[in-house]
């Protein structure tokens, strides 16, 4: 695994299309996880702030996500119990829009199997957005779909939204992932943090 992760941090398979976007940044693979870990991230991919810090989730998303998980910051950025393994390691960039691009599939297909490989000790996986999803569950479902249908994959798997602040509106729509899911979620966070 230490081949491994001086590998991923070197990785620079997509140079040329970050380069190619308004901030033509470089690649900076955020790297968080050990082996040993019980409990999965399987995140998105890291924003500009993420990018800027080399800290997975330090921004408002982060927060938001260790409130549904009921983690402290200490907890969260363990990495001896917490692994934290997005679809892509980089900021991808914004689109015209201002909104961040997909994570670059390259990633994936290059790195994932071989990290989650080596990760052979996770009992929770938490599935956050569609990419995820996809990847784990093999689904073909949108992200409402699949997080409503969580009982299908609990106690050991959770599908969630991104914490973003972009899904605030989703979370008011939906009010039984906080009533329903999220209690159970924390419970099963718990069994696994102590
Ligand atoms: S996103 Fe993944 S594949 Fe692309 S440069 Fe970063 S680590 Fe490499």
């Amino acid at each position: 695994m230490d081949a491994l992760c001086t590998d991923l941090r070197a990785c620079t398979l997509c140079a040329d299309r970050f380069a190619a976007t308004a901030t033509r940044h470089r690649p900076n693979p955020v790297v968080w996880f050990k082996p040993g870990a019980r409990v999965l991230i399987a995140s998105q991919a890291p924003g500009l702030r993420v990018h800027e810090a080399n800290t997975p989730f330090w921004d408002q998303s982060g927060r938001r996500l260790r409130d549904w998980l009921g983690m402290t910051e200490d907890e969260f950025y363990d990495r001896e119990r917490v692994a934290i393994v997005p679809m892509a390691f980089c900021f991808p960039g914004y689109d015209a829009k201002g909104s961040d691009l997909p994570p670059p599939p390259v990633c994936a297909r290059t790195w994932r199997a071989p990290i989650l490989e080596g990760l052979d000790t996770i009992r929770l996986t938490i599935l956050i957005g569609g990419y995820a999803q996809k990847w784990h569950l093999g689904t073909k479902q949108g992200v409402t779909d699949t997080v409503a249908g969580w009982r299908d994959h609990a106690p050991h798997t959770f599908p969630l939204p991104h914490p973003s602040w972009r899904n605030t509106a989703w979370l008011k729509r939906n009010s039984w992932f906080e009533t329903e899911l999220l209690p159970v979620l924390r419970a099963r966070v718990r069994e696994e943090m102590e």
